[in-house]
């Protein structure tokens, strides 16, 4: 007997495929294929992920209560705006889920995250990817693309996988230029990386206008990806609305207790972004003087482009990427965001950095 049909739309979806995470054969891996924060979780989030092992039998505080009050306090927000969820993947779908329906339109721009389509078919909206100009989000190009039947604008700010940025003036030209039945979302994954005066994450922005909503992660600069965590700042409206969609207990209890270790230990989040910046700087410099083009990128990752190693940039970066594997390193080829002669490869640690552009080097001798 054949299974029952889902809704229309949902068969369009080709399932989210994260980076690689294993090498048949090969003992000790450099893993650079996801965005994983380098030094790893502050000790102190560690130390209180295992004390939450006492309290298991027990449903997690179904508010989120400390963990918001930690973020409250760290970032400088009202806590009633703030809602957490299982990874920002989830708000990212609860936000889809709350405000688009079959016959709307999700807009996103082209080099965006995957997961904006996907949570857009996932309830029967159509996506709609606005072009690009030089790998960066294009604000005149997704203001063109907005019509009656546009729910929400979802923008990576920085963007993945390309690294690059609006700045706060052209987040706030993009803002004006919405009709006011559109919500921004501001996927800010990186925003912990970033160190600039022209940059905005863009809770002003949540606490300005009704039709703004900052999504932020625990999976880059904290480190704790597998604990699935990630949290919203949003108009007391839509905070309200998420509070109504999400699942009773969404969070679970050692991802709240890590949670709030992590923001507490701030001295360990400057370290990580220090580290960030310094080896992302140098990872750069070494592959750009390899002869590969690399994107400038403000995240802790940085876009590599093979376009210019061969007629077929595509076949290189597979190759490059197939190299790098068969020595225990993982990079992601970047077929899936439009982009298959560029590789994508994440900032590790100083040992980790080094290997890359050695066996990058490697690479490059054998082809020429
Ligand atoms: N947004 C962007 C731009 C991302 O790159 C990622 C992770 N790859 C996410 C959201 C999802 O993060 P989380 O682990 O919090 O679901």
């Amino acid at each position: 007997m054949s299974a029952p049909a889902p809704r229309p739309g949902i068969l369009d979806i080709s399932p989210y495929v994260g980076g690689e995470a294993h090498a048949p054969g090969v003992d000790r891996l450099i893993r650079l294929a996801s965005n994983e924060g380098a030094l790893g979780p502050s000790p102190r989030a560690m130390e209180a992920y295992r004390q939450a092992a006492a309290e298991l039998h027990r449903y997690p505080d179904g508010g989120s209560t400390a963990l918001r009050d930690g973020l409250a306090r760290l970032y400088g927000l009202d806590v009633s705006r703030i809602v957490c969820g299982t990874g920002s993947d989830e708000l990212l779908g609860l936000l889809t889920r709350a405000y688009a329906g079959p016959g709307d339109e999700v807009l996103y721009s082209a080099h965006g995250f995957l997961m904006y389509p996907i949570s857009a078919k996932s309830v029967g909206a159509t996506p709609v990817a606005a072009p690009e100009k030089g790998l960066k989000a294009d604000v005149d190009a997704l203001l063109a693309h907005v019509t009656e039947r546009t729910k929400i604008l979802f923008i990576a700010n920085p963007n993945n996988p390309t690294g690059s940025f609006l700045t706060s003036d052209e987040m706030r030209r993009l803002h004006a230029g919405l009709p006011g039945h559109v919500v921004l979302v501001i996927d800010a994954a990186y925003a912990e990386y970033v160190d600039r005066p022209d940059y905005t994450a863009g809770s002003e922005l949540v606490e300005e206008f009704g039709n703004v909503v900052m999504t932020r992660t625990f999976s880059k600069i904290y480190a704790l990806g597998g604990l699935r965590l990630g949290w919203a700042y949003c108009p007391p409206a839509i905070a309200d609305v998420l509070n109504r969609v999400r699942g009773p207990f969404n969070v679970n209890s050692a991802a709240q207790i890590a949670g709030v270790a992590a923001v507490e230990d701030t001295a360990f989040i400057e370290e990580s972004r220090r580290h960030n910046e310094i080896w992302r700087d140098w990872l750069s410099a070494r592959l750009t003087e390899l002869g590969l083009e690399v994107h400038p990128s403000i995240a802790n990752f940085v876009l590599v482009s093979f376009a210019n190693r061969s007629s077929d940039g595509n076949q290189a970066a597979e190759a490059a990427r197939q190299f790098l594997k068969a020595r225990g390193i993982l990079v992601r080829q970047m077929g899936g965001y439009g982009l298959p002669h560029c590789l994508r490869m994440s900032i590790g640690t100083e040992e980790e950095m080094r290997a890359v552009v050695d066996a990058v080097a490697a690479f490059l001798k054998g082809e020429a």
